[in-house]
């Protein structure tokens, strides 16, 4: 390991924000403040497919419940482009020498942060996760590959003056490290573990929205990604946090399942998803939103202000999507299972044979009769499996059911 004194490490980090600032532009941002964004990042930023961003909430629907949850796409790629850069900064500050890091590779890794979720769909994971799989009756269709696609076009339609080498790292580094181990060029392998880290999941990516998406929910957040990327080393070409660090770790995964099932897979989130998915699989007939999927010059176009388009158009053939979209303005959303009565059920990433009925029964006045392969469904899922396995639905014979039902409830 290079030597790193306090001075040593001063000197480093003020000479080459020094060197960068003279150069770059300077916007705020309310989770890391001043983020300086140097010139080929600006080239890439400064066209309408970059800027796209600013209309794909980050957290799709969820603003529908927890309001403050307006976030774009945009903000959180410029957070990653600047964390990406700091990550690379601190490392270089101690082991610089050691490990070679140089500004191509700096400007390389800060730009794969940038551009890592241009290729996102409309309402983000909804897109790929939910609304394709649904209009295509199954999908492979990732954003990763969009981006890739995306990146690719937006230098060609812009005659973005960029080193081929570097757009071929780039690419690489935005798809999860260990996917690439096969492919990708051996050297400074640790490079690619910063911005998707396929091995362990502790990435800028994470630690950007982690961040970003409690403080838009109101929630707490004890995560201190800057402990982690001050502390952060390279041995045997891998990025290694100390050992006392170990529960500042724990933290970034705790708080990401606190996301997930308090924010992500909110009962009236995944209901208003369910409603959205339905009325754009209508819609798709019509508006032929899949066909744009494989191709950026059409796909850069679509972005959450469909959901305007359709409510706002008066054509027939959108009668039905349009419905179920007045249907989520006016809060009459489809009834998901509230909670779940049943906390092993979120202890591990499966199921431990949940006790469905009772579940079910505790929500509304009706049950479902469940296929057999429930016991299957991820955790972090549960409310829309349940719902998309129900194959009859059924009044409850409980007594509360019962009474809510005599008293005209749904
Ligand atoms: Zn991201």
């Amino acid at each position: 390991m290079g030597a790193c004194t306090n001075d040593d490490e001063q000197w480093s980090f003020s000479s080459a924000s020094f060197v960068d600032r003279r150069s770059s532009k300077q916007v705020y941002d309310n989770v890391h403040g001043n983020i300086y964004l140097d010139p080929l990042s600006l080239k890439f930023i400064d066209t309408e497919q970059f800027q796209r961003l600013r209309d794909l909430k980050q957290l799709g629907l969820v603003h529908m419940v927890y309001p403050g949850a307006s976030h774009s796409r945009f903000e959180h790629s410029l957070g990653v482009y600047w964390l990406a850069g700091e990550a690379v900064h601190a490392i270089k500050a101690c082991q610089g020498l050691e490990l070679g890091i140089d500004r191509f590779d700096m400007e390389t890794v800060k730009l794969a942060g940038l551009l890592h979720d241009v290729g996102h769909g409309p309402f983000s994971h909804l897109f790929e996760k939910a609304i394709l799989p649904q209009i295509l009756h199954g999908s492979n269709w990732s954003h990763e590959d969009m981006s890739v696609r995306m990146i690719d076009y937006i230098v060609d339609e812009h005659n973005i003056d960029v080193d081929s080498q570097r757009l071929k790292k780039v690419k690489e580094m935005i798809f999860p490290s260990k996917h690439l181990s096969h492919t990708c060029v051996k050297d400074k392998k640790f490079l690619y573990d910063i911005v998707a880290n396929g091995r362990n999941g502790i990435d800028v990516d994470k630690f950007d929205y982690i961040v970003r998406d409690t403080r838009a929910c109101g929630m707490g957040c004890n995560f201190q990604f800057r402990r982690l990327m001050e502390s952060m080393r390279v041995i045997g070409d891998e990025i290694c946090y100390r050992a006392k660090d170990n529960l500042t770790i724990h933290k970034l995964f705790s708080t990401r399942a606190d996301l997930h099932r308090t924010v992500y897979t909110h009962a009236k989130v995944k209901a208003i998803d369910l409603m959205l998915v339905d009325a754009l699989t209508e819609a798709d007939k019509f508006l032929k939103i899949s066909s744009s999927i494989q191709e950026p010059a059409e796909f850069w176009k679509l972005d959450d202000s469909i959901m305007k388009t359709i409510e706002t158009s008066s054509d027939h053939e959108l009668k039905e999507s349009r419905d179920l979209i007045r249907r989520i303005r006016r809060r009459d959303l489809y009834r998901v299972p509230r909670y779940v009565d049943n906390p092993q059920a979120f202890s591990t990433n499966r199921f431990r044979r949940p006790d469905w009925l009772k579940i079910l029964c505790i929500c509304c006045c009706y049950y479902y009769l469940l296929l057999q392969h429930t016991n299957d469904l991820f955790a972090c899922n549960n409310l829309l499996e349940v719902w998309r396995h129900c194959t009859e639905r059924r009044r409850c014979g409980c007594e509360q059911c019962q009474d809510r039902f005599d008293s005209g409830k749904k």
